[in-house]
């Protein structure tokens, strides 16, 4: 019973992802939820409080959120979730995702070659870097070297890593293939994820739909 339903749910996150990436992307960027959250009480209204404060436990355990929105995948289209994320993200300029100590931040083998240039040789960067076996790559030390605590702002913001420029988006976990994930630390990334709640009630309005087509096709 549980793996059959596992599987029934597997199929529409899958169906959800390949369907109504574009639709529900237009009816989030409509306001639809509000409509639909008049009309009738959803979790996410009625649990808010709670959801509110699972999601700023970000702030001492960092953790995956995940936002309902199509993840961009090889389709053309799909990219519209991405670009709905980065209409409503505004970074909060509080520099954490450059300052905190951690594990380094990787450097793609662009990302090592354009910043080595930027600074003259690979050897003054590599100064300012480990290398990762595991990875079999470069890692900045945290806190970024790149990082001016005076001014609040990257020195290098015009060539950053590419990590950087997609932070705090994360790339989606394999079994929310629907979804973006954001980084749970970045308070912008926490504040978006509560003003957002609402758009649950269309993605549970539209697998709803998806449910009971799938069940008219296996009659
Ligand atoms: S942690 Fe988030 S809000 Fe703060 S600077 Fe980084 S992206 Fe902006
Ligand atoms: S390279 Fe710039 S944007 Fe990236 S972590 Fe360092 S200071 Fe922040």
């Amino acid at each position: 019973m549980y793996d059959n339903n596992q599987d029934q749910i597997s199929q529409v996150r899958r169906l959800c992802h390949q369907l109504c990436s574009s639709s529900c992307v237009e009816q989030k960027r409509q306001g639809l939820h509000e409509a639909l959250l008049s009309q009738r009480p959803h979790w996410s209204v009625l649990k808010r409080e709670e959801q509110y404060g699972q999601i700023s436990w970000g702030e001492k355990i960092p953790f995956d959120i995940a936002l309902p929105l199509p993840a961009r995948d090889s389709r053309e289209e799909s990219g519209k979730g991405v670009k709905l994320f980065w209409e409503r993200f505004r970074c909060q300029h509080c520099g954490r995702c450059c300052y905190t100590p951690g594990a380094g931040l990787f450097l793609e083998e662009e990302d090592f070659e354009r910043i080595a240039r930027f600074l003259g040789s690979k050897k003054k960067l590599k100064a300012l870097c480990k290398y990762d076996k595991a990875l079999d790559a470069w890692v900045l030390r945290q806190p970024c070297p790149f990082y001016d605590e005076d001014k609040m702002e990257c020195k290098i913001y015009e060539i950053r890593p590419l990590t950087c420029t997609k932070y705090p988006l994360h790339p989606p976990l394999q079994e929310m293939p629907y979804n973006l994930a954001l980084d749970a630390f970045c308070p912008a990334a926490r504040q978006l994820a509560k003003d957002t709640l609402g758009w649950w009630i269309i993605c549970e309005n539209n697998w709803a739909s998806i449910l009971r087509r799938l069940t008219r096709d296996r009659k």
